[in-house]
């Protein structure tokens, strides 16, 4: 395969979309309680209690999630823990799994990429989703939305809300309304001011406390009070972030879909649920994550030139192993040259923790450009081995690579 190599030498790795390209259609998509969610379905005698992860009570850490239960006596996110203690003694207090979360935050981000070609994480259990070309796909966006909303949960058991907006602000207002109300909202194109109109200024993406106090000073309360205020005047108070207020109030933002740091770098980890030393589950552990890591470069069109192996042993050292390569984003040449060099520094008989194939230095796929028809037959021919995923995913440690077709 060597058919890129004659038209891709001369250009630079590009990691960036178009240059100015807005989304069209945008969707915001939020885990809900998403810590708590996970620890429930890991023990589901803490459905319908307050719940309280971060740490136990009279430590110094702060409250990183709590369930709805929870919130009802007033506690949230960065409140000290003793503080949520005085508010609700009987709540349930947890340390945080974060391998646990990760874990599920990778199934989910696997999920959501399988639907659309490009999505942004923006933090552990929140995506932004471009789904302004899927018009090709599905031809009622409520129905595709709710559908996509229902697998998560019926994959992962985790519920999540979404609102989509022709914007990432507006989209992510919309959820955040959504939650409160219950209900995932869709934002017609045209109407964002309206929408926007009675919603708290807190709401807006980037207003804090401090800018939130200095707005109320003024009688702003809802965004559509800062949206009928002079852009000079917030421009004189807050700068440049004024001027973004002013424009985002009326439903206008034209933050691009990035490719951020996270998605210059693509790539998969497995932790073992208890520690392995068994070649064969290596191997196969190697082939489903070389699978992933290559759909998820066939997915946003790019080809990388580097294949880094990292493997984590039983006392947790951990070992990165970077290989170059030319451009590619076949399963079989990820898996072979992660294979090559896990067998240069695997010690015989070490038990493992984790391991992990990543990415980087990439090309666009020109190949793969305008070949949507070819696309979605490669996506049905993945759904077979999807659903093999689906019923090993969390009761195995292992799910095994001879699920996937090596294409
Ligand atoms: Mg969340």
């Amino acid at each position: 395969m060597n058919e890129q190599a004659a038209h891709t030498e001369t250009v630079p790795a590009k990691t960036e979309p178009s240059p100015g390209k807005t989304a069209q259609r945008c969707m915001h998509l939020d885990m809900d309680t998403f810590f708590v969610s996970v620890e429930r379905l890991l023990d589901p005698s803490l459905i319908g209690k307050p719940v309280i992860v971060g740490g136990k009570p009279f430590e110094r850490g702060v409250v990183a999630g709590c369930s709805r239960e929870a919130r009802a006596y007033g506690i949230h996110s960065a409140m000290p823990l003793r503080r949520a203690y005085q508010l609700c003694p009987d709540a349930v207090f947890l340390y945080g799994r974060h391998g646990h979360y990760s874990r599920y935050s990778d199934y989910v981000t696997y999920l959501i990429e399988e639907q659309v070609p490009r999505c942004e994480k923006a933090s552990i259990d929140e995506f932004y989703l471009d789904i302004g070309g899927c018009g090709l796909v599905f031809d009622d966006e409520k129905e595709w939305a709710a559908r996509l909303r229902r697998r998560i949960l019926d994959e992962t058991g985790l519920p999540c809300t979404y609102g989509i907006a022709r914007n990432k602000t507006v989209a992510k207002i919309a959820t955040n309304v959504g939650k409160k109300r219950g209900e995932c909202i869709h934002v017609a194109e045209g109407e964002e001011e309206e929408f926007l109109a009675s919603v708290p200024i807190r709401e807006m993406p980037g207003i804090g406390e401090v800018t939130e106090t200095t707005l109320r000073g003024m009688r702003i309360h809802t965004i559509g009070d800062l949206a009928r205020m002079p852009s000079r005047i917030l421009y004189e108070l807050f700068g440049k972030h004024g001027t973004s207020l002013y424009e985002r109030a009326r439903g206008i933002d034209r933050t691009p879909f990035t490719i951020g740091e996270k998605q210059k770098s693509c790539g998969a980890e497995h932790t073992f649920r208890e520690d392995v030393n068994e070649m064969e589950t290596f191997l196969n552990t190697l082939r489903y994550l070389a699978a992933r890591v290559g759909k998820d470069l066939r997915d946003k069109g790019f080809k990388a030139k580097t294949i880094t192996l990292k493997v984590r042993d039983y006392k947790f050292n951990t070992i990165t192993r970077a290989s170059h390569c030319e451009h590619t984003n076949a399963d079989h040449t990820i898996y072979n040259i992660a294979e090559a060099a896990f067998l240069r520094v695997y010690e015989e008989g070490t038990p493992l923790r984790l391991l992990g194939i990543s990415t980087s230095h990439f090309v666009e796929d020109y190949d793969q450009m305008g070949m949507f028809n070819e696309d979605l037959q490669r996506k049905e021919r993945l759904y077979a081995g999807l659903d093999e995923i689906r019923m090993r995913f969390g009761k195995h440690a292992v799910v095994y690579g001879s699920a996937f077709e090596m294409v």
